[in-house]
């Protein structure tokens, strides 16, 4: 390595060092986001809103198969629509930015920016509403929202954030559940099977639930420094909301009835989890599912005679079998140059090709996870290149799965957890006696929190190891971003 090349890759700072300075510095160096005049906004760059291109895609392709359909609705909303539900308000006061003025008139009535936007939706809803053969109401809408956070960190907690949001209306309860749970299951797709992110779904506890919802359902990543991410969740709100904004539409017997309800989001936030799974100290690692180029090829001697015409042969072959490839033949930097600038971006494979390669109908390729030099023949080189993609596809998310386990404990002892909770971070599995009190000290004593009561249920035993009570219920807890 040259010193150049050296000072290139040690302005990442080492995970094992300092973690959270290691996901600034990768996210900083790869131009995926930057600092906004106005604190806890972010500016998303080209790079990294490609990857939020390849989330949205991905969802909004699987939301349109289930039926739902998209709209858009103003980002302002008027203060009494916010009053109307109490849990919602209560929720959400604190975190809600204002707009008093127009120009330089003040309001009559202030508005809000939205922080999510069930208040508007069931305002529009009551309008539109009116029988049963009106329903189900399967809308989403992509968009941003506010959110006034004091303390914010690049996609994982900003101010603003780019999101989707579905808002549904049902005619029973049981099929606004069924959609509640069919949307997580969009959710852990597109967690585990695009971004080879492994995660737990379950049910959010009463306490840690979303503001105004009968129940939270969830899907929660372990990270490599064993914190906990939300990744996606998805609500039943039942009758709240409908009740609160009297939406009413005439049922089948000819009685009135207030619908059931569901919302459910996956944010930028994604992005993060995503970058804090995966990458490493040299720079991003992305699975070739969502990675925006797949493939790199970079030309070895490119002056020789032939190297750019081969080059050039095998971006067209690839480019036809439907991979996303870019091909490298400035002359402005080194091969080696090259080779760290598409490690630090995070490039799935790269090809280098030169004379001796053409030679002997080859090219050396390289998987960003491993970082090994691999030659292969040139014969069928898009299916052997399409191939290793799904290879490494699979291979990340399998590694994420065992980091995942061998960062989860089984806890029977409380007291030995609360010292445990920060020399081994990850996931911690305990029964639970489901009372409020024990989720509270829990919290406080180990900065810990409820992650959910996981779908798949483990019987560890028959007391919760906080109050010794008789526990039914299996916990995963972490401590979370
Ligand atoms: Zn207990």
């Amino acid at each position: 390595m040259s010193k150049k090349e050296k000072d290139f890759v040690k302005e990442i700072t080492p995970m094992e060092e300092d973690f959270s300075r290691w996901y600034t510095d990768v996210i900083m160096k790869n131009e995926l986001v930057d600092y906004s005049p106005v604190k806890g906004f972010m500016v998303i760059r080209p790079y990294g809103f490609a990857l939020w291109e390849g989330i949205q895609k991905y969802a909004d392709e699987r939301f349109k198969e289930t039926g739902h359909k998209n709209m858009y609705f103003p980002l302002l909303i008027p203060e009494s629509l916010l009053n109307k539900e109490k849990n919602h308000v209560e929720g959400f006061a604190p975190e809600v930015a204002w707009v008093t003025h127009g120009g330089s008139q003040e309001l009559a009535e202030r508005l809000f920016i939205r922080p999510t936007s069930e208040t508007i939706i069931c305002h529009m809803y009551k309008k539109w509403l009116n029988s049963y053969r009106d329903l189900p109401f399967l809308y989403n809408q992509w968009c941003n929202i506010v959110r006034w956070e004091k303390s914010t960190r690049p996609f994982l907690r900003t101010a603003e954030f780019l999101w989707q949001e579905g808002h549904t209306l049902h005619e029973t309860y049981d099929e606004a559940q069924e959609e509640t749970l069919m949307i997580l299951e969009i959710y852990r797709s597109v967690a585990e099977d695009l971004l080879a992110m492994p995660v737990v779904v379950g049910k959010k506890s009463e306490k840690e639930k979303f503001a105004g919802a009968y129940a939270t359902y969830t899907m929660e990543a372990l990270m490599h420094d064993g914190q906990a991410l939300q990744a996606g969740t998805s609500h039943n709100l039942g009758q709240h909301f409908t009740k609160a904004f009297d939406i009413k539409f005439q049922g089948r017997t000819g009685q009135e009835e207030y619908p059931y309800h569901t919302s459910w989001g996956i944010t930028t936030r994604l992005i993060g989890g995503l970058i804090m799974v995966h990458s490493d100290n040299r720079g991003l690692v992305l699975p070739p599912k969502i990675a925006p180029t797949q493939v790199v090829i970079i030309p070895i001697a490119q002056k020789k005679e032939g190297v750019l015409e081969k080059a050039n042969e095998l971006y067209e072959q690839l480019k036809a079998a439907g991979i996303r490839v870019e091909l490298d033949d400035s002359s402005d930097n080194s091969p080696g140059w090259k080779f760290n600038q598409y490690e630090m971006k995070g490039y799935p494979i790269r090809i280098e090709i030169g004379p001796r390669d053409i030679e002997n109908n080859q090219a050396v390729a390289v998987r960003r996870d491993k970082l090994e030099k691999e030659t292969i023949s040139l014969q069928n080189f898009a299916e052997t290149i399409s191939s290793m993609l799904d290879t490494m596809q699979n291979d990340l998310f399998e590694k994420a799965k065992a980091h995942r386990e061998a960062h989860t404990y089984v806890v029977t002892d409380y007291e030995q957890y609360k010292k445990d909770v920060h020399e081994k971070p990850g996931f911690a599995k305990m029964m639970w006696c489901k009372d409020e009190e024990c989720e509270i000290k829990i919290k406080e004593e180990t900065g810990a929190t409820i992650r959910c009561i996981p779908f798949e249920q483990e019987n560890l035993g028959n007391v919760c190891p906080i109050c010794g009570k008789e526990a039914k219920h299996m916990i995963y807890v972490a401590r979370a971003y």
